[in-house]
């Protein structure tokens, strides 16, 4: 659906033109290759998407249609997406290695999450409150205007339909600003909202620079509202320019996710699961699992079984229908987890599994990294408390319930934990218990487009998803709708 042969424009205030910045390649993970090139934006056309952006929420009347129209954009929104899967799915692997299985059901969770807000926009309700004189009162919501959304690379076409379609469904304008070594989904979805008949200049997409064309969306002031995913550090930067403008932030963060494994799991399910909870897309996931607790008297077993496991997935390339996991998304990303997993063990880890590059030609150009294993660090190791974002496990026993729970709260980072027990009782205790935004009890890494998601504390700030996540992109309002027949009575009316 993308040639990705010429150099490729990119969507601004309507117009599909060159941005003004500079020439850039995006390049394929798995070999280094340079799969597209495109000029980034400009700060010229952050201001031109920007203003483009107010004047078509103000004179396109997408925020004045009628719910179900504004719906019926949003399904076949859904529907092109569907209809163009393998494209998009091809194409997301191409910018950012994720295996093609793994994109394939990005795809579908981006088309699910424009149906499912289509549905939320028509379905909707303002409420009737109750009246406390001779007047009705009603609380409604408005949409707020341009609203700025801010993606990383790790799963773009799903993070950036879970901001655009409750962002447009609510009435807004989005201008979008994807991470800049994956530009390529957003693009596409901004063709696909075209094709579906959104007016034109209500979404703009701005690949380049966050710390130049992020920041200066941030600060705009038409800009109502950010929707920021991604790390720590650069949320903080942004809630602290929202604080100023006093304007509405929603922060997607990072994550140092604990998994318990008790005495009586089902160990079968507990291998699998806390594989897949932290190696899957090569470890780069926000909710990756990756400080790993198990019950002392089956450390011993359930690591032997764990780190063989480790040992066999299938690393390798993208397209390959088998790989379970590709590369990493840079080179310097590659040398980050390298550095990290060097400071585990000088911090006094052992090596379980993996830690090195892949050998082979496969994976000479690309930036492969092993599923890697540490242990013999304790819970306050530097390792054990700041996110990797890559495929590195650290495992460590535990022997009481108490000092379980303790250690796995131990953390800035409250996002994700997984429980593994077959104890009903004390899935539900623990599962309370557990600081996290979501909590996966004998499973992990599942999701719902219909279940609120985010995370507390250093892990973010308000919630996604869900049929309220429509809300998180209007303001509230509330009418009194006067029913006296007299003048109010302080002012001349009847005493
Ligand atoms: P990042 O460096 O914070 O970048 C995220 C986005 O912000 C990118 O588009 C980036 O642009 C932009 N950005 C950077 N500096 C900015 C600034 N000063 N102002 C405005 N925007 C700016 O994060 P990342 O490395 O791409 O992504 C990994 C992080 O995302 C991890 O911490 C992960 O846990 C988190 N994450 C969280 C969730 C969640 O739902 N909680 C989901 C996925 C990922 P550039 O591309 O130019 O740097």
């Amino acid at each position: 659906m993308i040639d990705l042969d010429p150099i490729q424009p990119i969507c601004i205030a309507g117009h599909w033109r060159h941005g003004s910045g500079d020439l850039y390649h995006s390049l394929y993970p798995a070999t280094g290759e340079a799969i597209a090139r495109l000029h980034a934006a400009s700060l010229a056309d952050v201001e031109e998407a920007i203003l483009g952006a107010d004047r078509a929420f103000r004179a396109s009347g997408w925020a004045q249609r009628k719910p179900h129209e504004r719906a019926a954009v949003l399904y076949r929104v859904a529907a092109l997406i569907r209809e163009h899967s393998e494209a998009l799915a091809q194409l997301q692997r191409l910018d950012n290695g994720k295996p093609i299985q793994e994109t394939r059901s990005l795809v579908a969770s981006a088309a699910a999450t424009f149906q499912f807000f289509a549905a939320a926009c028509e379905t909707l309700e303002d409420t009737l409150t109750p009246s406390r004189g001779d007047f009705l009162t009603l609380s409604v919501h408005e949409p707020m205007g341009v609203v700025a959304a801010i993606t990383p690379w790790n799963s773009p076409i799903a993070s950036e339909a879970q901001k655009l379609a409750p962002a447009l469904a609510a009435g807004n304008a989005v201008v979008l600003k994807p991470a800049e070594v994956t530009p390529l989904a957003a693009l596409a979805l901004a063709r696909i909202c075209d094709d579906a008949g959104l007016p034109r200049g209500l979404v703009s997409v701005l690949p380049g620079k966050g710390s130049v064309i992020g920041d200066a969306l941030v600060r705009h002031p038409l800009v109502r509202r950010v929707s920021f995913t991604g790390g720590t550090r650069t949320g903080k930067h942004i809630a602290r320019i929202a604080a100023d403008k006093m304007m509405p932030v929603s922060m997607e963060l990072g994550g140092k996710s604990p998994t318990l494994v008790l005495a009586d799991a089902d160990l079968d399910h507990a291998v699998a699961g806390v594989l897949y909870g932290i190696f899957s897309s090569s470890g780069e996931s926000c909710i990756a699992g990756s400080r790993l607790f198990v019950a002392r008297q089956h450390y011993a077993p359930f690591m032997e079984r764990l780190a063989a496991g480790a040992a066999a997935l299938r690393v390798g390339d993208p397209a390959d229908e088998r790989t379970q996991m590709g590369p990493l998304i840079t080179a310097q990303h590659r040398e980050s987890v390298e550095r990290y997993v060097e400071l585990g063990l000088q911090e006094g880890g052992r090596l379980r599994t993996g830690g090195r590059r892949p050998q082979g030609e496969v994976f000479d150009r690309g930036y492969f990294y092993t599923p890697t294993i540490i242990e013999g660090l304790s819970n306050d190791a530097r390792l054990c408390q700041e996110e990797v974002f890559g495929p590195v496990l650290v495992a460590m026993p535990f022997d009481s319930e108490d000092a379980l729970l303790e250690e796995a709260n131990a953390s800035c980072y409250a996002l994700a934990a997984g429980i593994w027990t077959r104890d009903f009782q004390r899935a539900w205790r623990l599962g309370r218990a557990l600081q996290a935004g979501t909590v996966w009890i004998n499973t992990y890494k599942q999701f719902s487009i219909a279940t609120p998601f985010g995370g507390w504390r250093d892990s973010g700030l308000g919630r996604e998803k869900g049929r309220l996540g429509i809300l998180q992109y209007m303001e509230q309002k509330s009418l009194y709708w006067g029913l006296n027949e007299q003048p109010l009575a302080w002012a001349g009316g009847q005493r």
